[in-house]
């Protein structure tokens, strides 16, 4: 019951990613708390298993992961150095002329990366600005030089080659590691591989890794049943009535544990007694998900809403998402276990 997460399975994802960039590092992102399954175990299980390179988004996840990893491990800080961020132990991955003379300042001798933008437009320098302060940051023999695809899951769009091409006018010739690609990138062949790649997404089972093991198995506690009349409603707004006797299974789950409304908005949303499929009715309610379970002989004490039939991509396709928001919506409620 609760939320079970196949650690197993994440580090067979990281090493199938990994033999796809033969000659890269492998790195791990582990930014979110893991994309929400817990990056204080994600990460030493990734560690175990061979990788020597992390990305968080913030210090303070940093922070967290620090004590937890051998002195080998590297933890890369995608938001770089912001003011008054503690970054001992940490590589920062500086994204602007300020963020630059802020480090260089700060912590003369401490390691760094470089992000560049090469088209996203999100992080990272520009190239007239990493032009004018190349030669200075290069003998300071950064860590890693990176950027970031911004189209990488659409294997056609025009941005990926662009992109490509950017990064190297940037970056040919620095003699400075690098790295480009996030698993999209990974997927999209050996031009993108570089150095090192950042896999995120693919590790914890979204595309758009196709091939990925699914990794997490939700079950949602069943709190009570009951016997349903025609005509009689269920939940909020009674936006539900039962046309036949019916029985109804009321499981403790909701909106505020990440379970959008917008997941039964158009009525197609299941739950999972083992190999069976049943139908949420009524509204998502903040702590309550009702079900019509009149097809089942048995009530189970759960029923799934996670498995490897229904993954984090089917949820996102119901509520007009991406597997990287339910993922990272997952609550803070569940029961965790860790296989
Ligand atoms: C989140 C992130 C990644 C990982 O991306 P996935 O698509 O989850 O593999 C890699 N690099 C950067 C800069 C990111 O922000």
């Amino acid at each position: 019951m609760g939320l079970v997460i196949d650690l197993s399975a994440i580090v067979a994802n990281w090493k199938t990613l990994a033999a796809k960039a033969e000659g890269a590092r492998a790195a791990a992102v582990v930014k979110a708390d893991a994309y929400g399954l817990g990056a204080e175990r994600v990460a030493p299980a990734l560690y175990a298993a061979g990788a020597r390179d992390f990305f968080v988004a913030l210090a303070s996840e940093g922070r967290v992961l620090r004590p937890l990893l051998p002195e080998d491990a590297r933890i890369f800080v995608l938001s770089g150095h912001m003011e008054g961020a503690d970054l001992n132990g940490l590589i920062p991955l500086l994204n602007s002329p300020e963020q630059f003379f802020r480090d260089r300042a700060l912590r003369p001798k401490g390691a760094f990366g470089i992000q560049l933008d090469s088209g996203m437009n999100r992080l990272g320098f520009e190239p007239g600005e990493w032009a004018a302060i190349r030669a200075e940051a290069l003998a300071a023999s950064p860590a890693l030089i990176m950027s970031h695809l911004a189209c990488a899951d659409e294997p056609d769009h025009p941005a990926n080659t662009q992109q490509l091409a950017a990064f190297r006018a940037m970056t040919d010739g620095t003699g400075v590691p690098r790295s480009l690609s996030a698993t999209g990138g990974i997927l999209l062949g050996p031009d993108y591989h570089f150095d090192l790649v950042r896999p995120g997404i693919g590790l914890y089972g979204g595309e758009p890794f196709g091939e990925a093991r699914p990794v997490v198995t939700l079950a949602l506690p069943v709190i009570q049943t009951r016997e349903v009349q025609p005509g009689e409603s269920v939940g909020y707004g009674y936006s539900w009535t039962a046309t036949r006797p019916s029985r109804v299974a009321t499981v403790a789950a909701g909106y505020a544990d990440g379970l959008a409304r917008a997941l039964a908005r158009e009525g197609r949303l299941q739950l999972w007694a083992a190999d069976r499929a049943v139908p949420v009715i009524g509204r998502i309610s903040m702590d309550l998900i009702t079900v019509d379970v009149t097809g089942l002989a048995e009530v189970p004490p759960a029923l799934e809403i996670l498995n490897a039939r229904q993954g984090v991509d089917d949820l996102a396709a119901l509520s007009g998402t991406i597997g990287y928001e339910i993922l990272t919506s997952l609550g803070r409620r569940y029961e965790r276990t860790w296989l």
